[in-house]
């Protein structure tokens, strides 16, 4: 440990505990001990905190603990004359440095200065609606700290390695040419971003607005703020990683910082100037095993047997090899990617963009334009079938008819994509399931913009991606090597079609709309009863190692990303894998959904801890959870019924608590009766909890759900037998208490009153 950076961090430290102690005893005063204190959208309270010593800090008055703690981390600085390894001091000093860094963005959540405005700034997130509504969302702040829903929805990824893991940006880079080319790096190797901290008032989030860099969770970018202290929010993020994806528990620090030494790939950069703070937070950020990259000229700390993972390099940027900032930049994240030591894939796709899922969230706006295919004046399909080996030619891919050359800027034309795919384990049920993977493949080309499915896909090209060369054929190429690279378990050979031709076009489309009817018809007519094989999920076992999702035709996954067909399909391309065909052998009760397979299978893969499971009650033995649901239902008993909240849905419930708070209960694969986790579309499956009186029971939902799916709602509504009943069920805009939802149940006359009693 270098004595330079020990004295550094351990006076950075010292600085920050003071500064959170003495915001304590202000808050204390001004705001009181019950003044509650909430990052947004998290049952991890402050996380950090939480991972290393199992507090659950949720008002002001509990934070004087923590900080005593803190107190007792730091260490005094180190004597001038003597010469010590100072790595032990070091790091707890940075430990102390996160303890002081989280309180004090939890007391600025606590005063509402949190998270930090922004002027100008608009985020990508996640309730896209159309590329046209520039100026109509609400912007101007920072995203502050990760909530546990984006933290979910990147989790399988995560857990897979698709997502390698996260780089904690602190400060800003040498120019802006430098910042864009450091985050497009990061971006085509699905590393997520967080930025934070500044160089003399200035930010690299300042740089990427200047660039126009679109920033937020669609596009792996996450700003934290434009202060040192909010890069305690990656820190955050690292631990919850832990807490949620590793089975850790709050207070095993050991566990925790484990897990991020081996299993998450995450490292720190630190552009321009180090000051205390920074040394201090690096300090902290090491005992996760994280390494620090610093582009200027700092002391470095190399691994040695004994501090294997503790890394600060120095990589001065004017000294790195490259004619212009951006070659600079590019070799310093490779150079960051290396010294994390681990080997990022990317996928090589032959086309003149930028690749990587982190632009799939990207939009291209009407003035950035180039041309669209579908939306409002022209059409745009897609379509994918399996053919005989010997018809399809892999790699081939042909246009047929014009390109888009002669057509004007901010043009439209009609383009129709026919992907053929051959392959020994191929089968028809695949089709679907692989052509729902043309929108992310096509999206993930930086400039290119797609849009939903069959033949209402909408695609935009922009000006840069049609300047820099991007044709027609690229679609093709995207598609070949992406689905050579990721289905090429069952997918042998793949040719692709692009189609201008007007009259091609037609005799193509009207084939695709016939396979698209097939295939609905299929679908709905699929029942449980149809078929003689569920499927397991076992894939949320890394985190909640007891639970298992029985997946079949009328439900689906819990977190809703697995249906029957998925499940079947990832079967074929992993038979060893985490979806495994269940036999459902003899009904014992149809209307409850025992089956003697099912629960033959649940007792082995759940380790013994459930014995029966009910595939349609809430009631009796209900299906497990792990975390992921999309939504929760709970009995409300003095309304002989069940409220469904939705993960989107923060505010309060008539079950008096909102979904962090019940996801706190049912989670962890334990049979919980009257609580359960379950995919938004279940609810309206023919089989939702029919044991219990199926949609009828339902007496409050939150508004999202019903927004969201109105029609299928509508649908499931005329099929039970009350076309009015979505219009019975309270929602949180009219009631978040018993008392004021039985009111409600009782003018609009809603049939769960009427109902037998449920226990
Ligand atoms: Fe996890 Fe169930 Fe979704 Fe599988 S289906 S990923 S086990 S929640
Ligand atoms: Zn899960």
């Amino acid at each position: 440990m270098s004595r330079y950076i020990a004295a550094a961090a351990i006076r950075g430290a010292n600085r920050i505990v003071k500064e959170a102690d003495d915001l304590l005893h202000k808050a204390l005063k001004e705001l009181g001990p019950e003044a509650p204190i909430q990052f947004p959208n998290t049952a991890y309270y402050l996380p950090v905190i939480l991972g290393f010593t199992g507090l659950e800090v949720s008002k002001i008055g509990d934070l004087p603990p923590v900080i005593e703690r803190a107190k007792a981390l730091l260490h005094p600085q180190p004597e001038g004359s003597i010469w010590l390894p100072y790595l032990g001091e070091t790091l707890d000093c940075g430990v102390a440095t996160l303890f002081a860094e989280e309180a004090i963005e939890g007391i600025r959540f606590a005063y509402g200065q949190q998270p930090e405005p922004m002027p100008g700034l608009q985020l990508t997130g996640t309730s896209f609606t159309s590329p046209d509504t520039e100026g109509e969302e609400a912007g101007g702040y920072v995203n502050g700290p990760i909530d546990d829903i984006q933290l979910r929805s990147w989790g399988i990824q995560l857990v897979d390695g698709r997502m390698p893991g996260f780089a904690a940006i602190i400060g800003a880079a040498k120019s802006n040419e430098a910042a864009v080319q450091i985050i497009r790096e990061l971006q085509q190797r699905n590393i997520l971003i967080f930025l934070s901290g500044s160089v003399n008032g200035r930010s690299i989030i300042h740089q990427l607005m200047e660039e126009g860099v679109e920033m937020g969770y669609d596009t792996y970018i996450v700003p934290f703020g434009t202060d040192t202290i909010s890069a305690i929010y990656a820190a955050g993020f690292a631990t919850r990683a832990a807490l949620t994806f590793g089975g850790v528990k709050g207070g095993q620090a050991r566990g925790m910082l484990l897990y991020n030494k081996f299993r998450c790939f995450a490292f720190a950069l630190a552009l321009g100037e180090v000051d205390d703070l920074k040394y201090a937070t690096a300090a902290g950020v090491l005992n996760y095993g994280f390494p620090v990259i610093a582009d200027t000229v700092i002391p470095q700390i190399l691994p040695t047997g004994v501090t294997q993972y503790e890394h600060v390099i120095s990589m001065p940027f004017d000294d790195i090899e490259g004619k212009t900032d951006a070659e600079k930049a590019r070799r310093l994240v490779q150079h960051c990617i290396e010294v994390r030591g681990v080997k990022v894939k990317i996928t090589e796709v032959p086309i003149p963009v930028p690749y990587g899922s982190a632009f799939e969230g990207e939009r291209v706006r009407r003035a950035d334009m180039r041309i669209e295919f579908g939306g409002k004046y022209s059409r745009a399909f897609e379509y994918l079938m399996m053919s005989p080996m010997d018809e399809v030619e892999d790699g081939k891919i042909e246009v047929i008819g014009p390109g888009f050359e002669d057509i004007e800027e901010g043009g439209y034309m009609d383009v129709g994509i026919v992907v053929e795919v051959a392959g020994r384990k191929m089968q028809e049920d695949f089709e679907p399931v692989l052509e729902r993977q043309i929108h992310y493949f096509i999206n993930g080309a930086s400039g290119i913009q797609h849009i939903g499915q069959r033949d209402i896909a909408w695609i935009r090209l922009s000006k840069t991606a049609a300047e820099k060369g991007f044709t027609l054929k690229h679609f093709g190429e995207i598609l070949h090597a992406r689905f050579q690279a990721d289905f090429g378990a069952i997918v042998d050979k793949v040719q692709v079609t692009i189609i201008t031709e007007p009259e091609l076009y037609a005799q193509w489309l009207e084939k695709a709309r016939v396979a698209y009817d097939f295939r609905n018809k299929r679908l709905a007519d699929m029942t449980d009863e149809s078929v003689d094989t569920f499927y397991s999920c076992t894939l949320c076992q890394s985190f909640a190692p007891d639970h298992v999702c029985v997946v079949s035709p009328e439900r689906l996954g819990l977190c809703g990303a697995y249906n029957w067909l998925d499940c079947k399909a990832s079967f074929q391309i992993n038979p060893t894998g985490p979806n495994q065909p269940i036999l459902k052998g003899e009904v014992i009760d149809p209307v409850k959904g025992y089956f003697e397979g099912i629960n033959d299978y649940a007792k082995v893969g759940s380790h013994g801890s459930v014995e029966e499971v009910a595939m349609y009650s809430a009631m009796e033995n209900p299906m497990t959870a792990c975390g992921c649901f999309e939504c929760i239902m709970m009995i409300i008993p003095e309304a002989n019924g069940f409220m469904i909240v939705s993960r989107e849905d923060t505010s309060m419930t008539p079950a008096g608590m909102t979904f962090s708070t019940l996801a706190g209960m049912c989670g962890g694969g334990i049979q919980t009766p009257g609580v359960m986790g379950h995919g938004k579309f279940f609810i309206v499956s023919n089989k939702f909890i029919r044991a219990d009186g199926g949609l009828k029971r339902v007496v409050w939902m939150s508004s999202f759900l019903k927004e969201s799916m109105g029609e299928e709602l509508k649908a499931a509504a005329e099929r039970e037998g009350d076309p009015d009943i979505i219009d019975k069920i309270a929602d949180e805009r009219v009631a978040t208490t018993v008392e004021e939802l039985l009111p409600f149940l009782e003018e609009k006359l809603h049939p769960a009153l009427s109902m037998p009693p449920l226990f």
